[in-house]
C-alpha cells in the first residue's frame, strides 16, 4: 500500500548494489531522451557519471506523438545501455511500452512507465509481479490521486519498489511544454511513503528552465531528479530542445550539489 497511514517510514528503493532512491540521499538520473548510437550513449554516460549522476537514463522504446518520428533502437538500444552500464557502473533506467517486451527488460535496473502508460492497468499489474524498481511517471492529464492509484496497481501485485515521478501536466499555459506541478511533491511526500523524483526536462521543454526547476524540486522535498542530457542536442533524434549538453549538466550539478548529497 502506498499510503503513509499504513507505512509511516519513507520507503528506500534499492536500485542496484548499494545504489538507492529515497531516504536521506539525493538521486540524479541523467542521460539522453533516446539511445541513438553506441558512441552517443557511452559519451553521455561517461560525462553524466563524471558530473555526479547516480543513474543513466535512455529510451530504447519511445512513445512518440507521430508514428513517423524516430521510435527508438528497441532491443539494440537496451544492448547499448548495458554496454554503457558496463563502462560506467551506472544503473540503467529505461521505458517499457509493451508487456510483449518484458523479457528484454530482465536485467534493466529500473523500469520506467511513461506518462502515456500511467493508466495502462494491465502493464501495471504485470509489473507488480516482478521485483524490479518501477519509475512511474504521472500522466499528462492525471491527478495526484490517479498517480497514487496506479502505484497501488503495481504494489497490489507484491512489488513495493515504486518511485513516483512528477513530470509536468497539461494546462492552458503554452510558454512551457507542460506545467510542473510543484505542489505534487510535498503532497505526494505527505500522503505516501514512496520516493518522489521530478523531471524538469519534460515539465518545461526548455533547457534554461531545468536548473531553476531542479532547485525548486529540491526545496519542495523531492528525493531526486531525472534530467535529459545529450552530447549534441541540436541533432538529437528526440527532445533536443530540452536536453542539456554535458557541460550544462555539469553546471546544474555544481549548483544543486551545494544543497544536497548525491548517493
Ligand atoms: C521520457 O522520459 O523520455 C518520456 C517520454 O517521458 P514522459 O513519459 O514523461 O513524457
Ligand atoms: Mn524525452
Amino acid at each position: 500500500n502506498a499510503n503513509r497511514k499504513f507505512h509511516p517510514d519513507d520507503t528506500v528503493v534499492t536500485v542496484a548494489g548499494d545504489r538507492t532512491i529515497g531516504g536521506t540521499q539525493f538521486s540524479v538520473i541523467a542521460g539522453p531522451c533516446s539511445v541513438e548510437s553506441e558512441e552517443q550513449i557511452i559519451e553521455v554516460a561517461r560525462r553524466v557519471k563524471a558530473a555526479g549522476a547516480t543513474a543513466l537514463r535512455g529510451g530504447a522504446f519511445k512513445p512518440r506523438t507521430s508514428p513517423y518520428s524516430f521510435q527508438g533502437l528497441k532491443a539494440e538500444g537496451l544492448d547499448l545501455l548495458r554496454r554503457a552500464r558496463q563502462v560506467t557502473g551506472l544503473p540503467i533506467v529505461t521505458e517499457i511500452m509493451s508487456l510483449a517486451h518484458l523479457d528484454l527488460f530482465a536485467d534493466v535496473d529500473v523500469i520506467q512507465v511513461g506518462a502515456r502508460n500511467m493508466q495502462n492497468f494491465e502493464l501495471l499489474k504485470e509489473l507488480g509481479h516482478c521485483d524490479k524498481p518501477i519509475l512511474l511517471k504521472r500522466g499528462l492529464a492525471n491527478t495526484i490521486e490517479e498517480l497514487l492509484m496506479s502505484a497501488e496497481y503495481i504494489m497490489a501485485g507484491g512489488n513495493h519498489n515504486v518511485i513516483l515521478c512528477e513530470r509536468g501536466i497539461r494546462t492552458f499555459e503554452s510558454y512551457t511544454r507542460n506545467t510542473l506541478d510543484i505542489s505534487a511533491v510535498p503532497i505526494l511526500k505527505r500522503v505516501s511513503h514512496l520516493p518522489v523524483v521530478v523531471d524538469p526536462s519534460h515539465a518545461t521543454g526548455i533547457t534554461w528552465l531545468v536548473e531553476p526547476l531542479s532547485k525548486a524540486a529540491i526545496v519542495a522535498g523531492a528525493d531526486g531528479l531525472i534530467i535529459e542530457v545529450h552530447n549534441d542536442p541540436g541533432h538529437a533524434l528526440s527532445d533536443g530542445a530540452q536536453s542539456l549538453t554535458p557541460d550544462q549538466f555539469d553546471g546544474v550539478m555544481g549548483e544543486i550539489g551545494r544543497t544536497v548529497d548525491f548517493c
